[in-house]
């Protein structure tokens, strides 16, 4: 069975521009988020066709749709505490790519995660959490190996933040499917971070 297209596609390129000029009404005051009208409903209700697919942080203070200033059936979201990568977020990225086609991804993280901010603690300082919550964390600890802990804590946080996303990023990059699936050159896979006192998202350099 076909997979319904029903609005336009759009290149790696073009939905990267996208994201970049909806931050940027959003930055400016000029945000044109949407009382969904029902005619839009009523098409969407045929099938969703979202230029881009967002892994981003549960933080209340990230809504992916608002900083984007998108609207109903343009973005594929997950979110979950540190923005971090697990069998079910695999499937659910899997599945956007297969089934839905977007042809971005972004690993967006944000400024002042509390989740790679106790994953910190938990590295450097032999903080404890709940058992739920270190599994979480178990996620985010290989993002840290690298960091130096002799950095001012708020430069410590800012590059065990943006480990963060790089270590999502590169996890899609090598797994067997993310390989697969970027070696198709239509594909883009991308890091970001948002920046949470000026409403600024950050795309990183490959
Ligand atoms: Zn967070």
């Amino acid at each position: 069975m076909a997979d319904p297209h029903p609005s336009p596609r759009y290149t790696a390129e073009q939905a990267l521009e996208r994201l970049k000029a909806g931050n940027e009404r959003f930055l400016a005051g000029k945000a044109k988020f949407p009382t969904v009208q029902k005619e839009v409903l009523a098409d969407l209700a045929k099938g969703q066709a979202p230029y881009a697919t967002i892994l981003g942080c549960s933080d209340s203070r990230v809504p992916p749709e608002l900083v984007f200033d998108a609207g109903f059936g343009e973005l594929f979201i997950i979110r979950v505490a540190g923005n971090v990568l697990g069998p079910t977020i695999a499937g659910t990225l899997q599945y956007a790519g297969n089934h839905l086609h977007t042809p971005l991804f972004v690993v967006m993280g944000h400024e002042g995660c509390g989740a790679v901010q106790a994953a910190l603690a938990n590295k450097f300082e032999d903080a404890e959490h709940d058992r739920h919550i270190e599994i979480l964390l178990a996620n985010i600890e290989p993002a840290l190996a690298n960091l130096d802990p002799t950095l001012p804590p708020e430069q410590l946080m800012q590059a065990a933040v943006e480990a963060n996303v790089r270590w999502a990023v590169r996890q899609v990059r090598e797994s067997p499917e993310g390989r697969l699936a970027l070696a198709d050159g239509d594909l883009r896979l991308v890091g970001a971070i948002y920046e949470i006192e000026s409403g600024r998202v950050r795309f990183l350099d490959d």
